[in-house]
């Protein structure tokens, strides 16, 4: 009897060590797998912020390189018609000056452009500050002046005096603007009523306080198209990139805020992007905050939600 009880109990020693044994196995093979899949999470967060890096640029480049084009073709034909007149001894002293006048003006935008793609692309020191977002969109309304007066474009502001700073990266969120403002002009391009209005305004009490509307009559978007709007490489132009809204989204993400549309096809369309205020805690690293509520609008909305 005694002797069956040893055997029983080594048995069941060897049962529960060969049990442990298995255990530290399935324990070894686990910790395992959990380290390749941290690894690949890893490797496809890199792979996903390199390719929207990438999106970025490639964006910023075909921007800069549409907005060199104008001056570009504006000293060209000035130099032609100053060398023209020259050749034919055609016109006055006056007038070859006004066109020597021309291409210098044009000379100093196309630097202003230059200036403007160096603070773009310095990726490295993306400096968090306070920022009037109101200041923001005053000088990008303002860099777009001249060829919304070419395109004829009225461009109408109305922005808050009680807006609360927010914490962001200035060039960035200036970057967000100039995608919506574009945008708005190439919407409005064929249509007989071309505005623009660019909005700002403070709701009190909402957890995203800073809130920028610009809204055009322009072409609009359909119900099928706003839910596509801000996927990387979605366009409906013949020269489109679609990336401006995917990465419009991203920074305004990245800042903690949201951002969505709203349309009547062939009345116009609504952007809206809201901000926490830079009291409520820092931008940048915050993450992507709750989604953006359709308005009252009828018609096609999105919220361009991440
Ligand atoms: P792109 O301008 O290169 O097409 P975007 O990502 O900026 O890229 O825009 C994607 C698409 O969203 C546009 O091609 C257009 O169809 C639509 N869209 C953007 N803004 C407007 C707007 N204000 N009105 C109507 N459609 C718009």
């Amino acid at each position: 009897m005694e002797r069956l009880l040893i055997a029983c109990l080594l048995a069941a020693l060897a049962a529960s060590s060969v049990l442990a044994g298995l255990m530290a196995r399935r324990a070894a093979r686990e910790r395992t797998r959990y380290a390749e899949l941290s690894d690949l999470a890893r490797r496809l967060e890199e792979q996903l912020e390199h390719s929207t890096r990438l999106a970025e640029i490639g964006g910023m480049a075909a921007e800069i390189s549409h907005e060199l084009n104008q001056p570009l073709t504006g000293i060209r034909n000035y130099a032609r018609n100053a060398f023209y007149m020259l050749e034919k001894r055609l016109g006055d002293e006056e007038e070859v000056k006004a066109n020597l006048r021309l291409i210098s003006e044009q000379v100093d935008r196309a630097a202003r452009i230059g200036n403007r793609m160096r603070e773009l692309t310095r990726q490295g020191d993306r400096t968090l500050s306070v920022i009037d977002v109101n200041s923001v969109v005053r000088e990008t309304v303002d860099f777009l002046m001249p060829q919304m007066r070419l395109s004829q474009v009225e461009v109408v502001t109305s922005l808050a005096d009680d807006l609360p700073p927010v914490r962001g990266d200035r060039t960035r969120l200036s970057q967000v603007f100039l995608n919506l403002l574009t945008n708005a002009r190439h919407a409005v391009e064929a249509s007989p009523v071309r505005r623009l209005s660019v909005r700002s305004r403070r709701e009190p009490g909402a957890g995203l306080p800073v809130v920028l509307e610009v809204a055009d009559t322009g072409v609009g978007f359909s119900d099928a198209d706003a839910r596509r709007l801000f996927q990387p490489f979605f366009t409906t132009k013949e020269s489109g990139h679609g990336l401006g809204l995917s990465i419009s989204r991203s920074i305004v993400t990245d800042h903690g805020g949201t951002i969505g549309a709203e349309s009547v096809p062939g009345r116009g369309a609504t952007f809206t992007v809201r901000l926490p205020s830079a009291d409520e805690g820092p931008a940048a690293a915050a993450p992507a905050a709750a989604e953006e509520t359709p308005g009252q609008q009828a018609g096609s909305s999105t919220d361009g939600g991440a």
